[in-house]
């Protein structure tokens, strides 16, 4: 790899055989105008990395290959290892290979046409281009309150991601090799990225509609995907269970001295409600505090392991 211009675009794929044709088609389309426009080489790919599909998506990728083993290229993986394992799956397969990659999803709710600004950023010196949403027109109203109270709540809880930007970026070569070197089983590369640190800066875009099948993030996912996201870069949660515990320890000293009070001052007759309520209020906190950090725990636990993240079964590419 001598040039600065070979572009791996990686797409991950999980049952997307109704939209593949048709994004097939315009990143083509977009390949094309940039090739003539010599923002990219002709070693340039595009590679889909199905993430262990169960309808048709790999027979579709290997066709796409067959007919244009130029412009597309197709990972297998041994199975399904989920949206961020699949991407890193692709990105460490092509790392040697390309001097920049962009990963995108496949359903093209990303805007293609921002590629261009990415690559003219990553020829003016930016290692990391970020793709960022300027709008959320399309989403609806539950989508973009649940999508921007999670950045806003990330930010607060002290993992540090770029506001309202997805899994659309541009890396270098360099980068990928820095990335490499990142061995955490739980996977969020939108905290991990801007850790790795280099030039970088935002390409703004308009998220489109998913044009064809439905959404694999649904809330439940998107909750688990975000409590991943924080226990894994920030250890906040578990400071904040010490304030709260600090706190409570002291109004429940105040509460002794306010019992002690009122015993001595011969009401000692009230108090159901209050130690019930005491009771209840201690016990859930204890729960919560347990939980958090059972999911730290848990962390630990799957990240001692150190089992591959991914399984690459295939890589099909045809490199010149
Ligand atoms: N995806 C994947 N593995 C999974 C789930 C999703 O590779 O286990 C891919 C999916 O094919 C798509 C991208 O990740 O290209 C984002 O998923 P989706 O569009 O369903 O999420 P949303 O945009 O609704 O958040
Ligand atoms: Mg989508």
């Amino acid at each position: 790899m001598t040039d600065d211009k070979t572009l791996y675009m990686v797409v991950p794929c999980y049952n997307e055989e109704e939209v593949l044709h048709e994004t097939a088609k315009r990143l083509k389309e977009k390949y094309t105008s940039l090739r003539q426009r010599g923002l990219i080489s002709e070693e340039s790919r595009v590679v889909f990395v199905n993430d262990g599909s169960k309808d048709k998506t790999w027979s579709i990728i290997q066709e796409l290959h067959a007919a244009d083993p130029k412009f597309f290229s197709g990972i297998n993986l041994a199975r399904n290892s989920g949206h961020q394992n699949a991407v890193l799956a692709g990105l460490m397969t092509v790392k040697d290979i390309c001097s920049m990659a962009i990963t995108m999803d496949a359903d093209l709710q990303d805007d293609i046409n921002a590629i261009d600004a990415m690559i003219e950023k990553y020829h003016e010196g930016n290692q990391v281009v970020y793709g960022v949403r300027s709008a959320r027109k399309t989403d609806t109203f539950f989508k973009k309150f649940t999508a921007e109270g999670f950045y806003k709540f990330m930010k607060v809880m002290g993992a540090d991601v770029v506001y309202n930007h997805a899994d659309f970026r541009l890396m270098s070569r360099r980068v990928l090799q820095e990335l490499a070197n990142y061995r955490e089983v739980n996977l969020f590369l939108r905290g991990l990225v801007p850790l790795i640190g280099f030039q970088s800066c935002n390409v703004y875009y308009e998220r489109a509609e998913r044009f064809a099948g439905e959404s694999k993030y649904p809330l439940k996912k998107m909750l688990a995907f975000a409590i991943n996201g924080i226990t894994s870069f920030s250890t906040k949660p578990l400071k904040l269970i010490t304030s709260v515990g600090f706190i409570m320890s002291i109004i429940s000293v105040i509460a002794i001295i306010w019992a002690l009070v009122v015993k001595i001052a011969g009401h000692s007759e009230l108090g159901w409600s209050s130690t019930m309520c005491a009771i209840w209020f201690i016990g859930g906190l204890q729960l919560l505090a347990l939980g958090i950090i059972g999911e730290y725990v848990g962390k630990i636990y799957a990240e001692v392991k150190q089992r591959p993240r991914f399984i690459v079964a295939d890589f099909i590419n045809e490199e010149k």
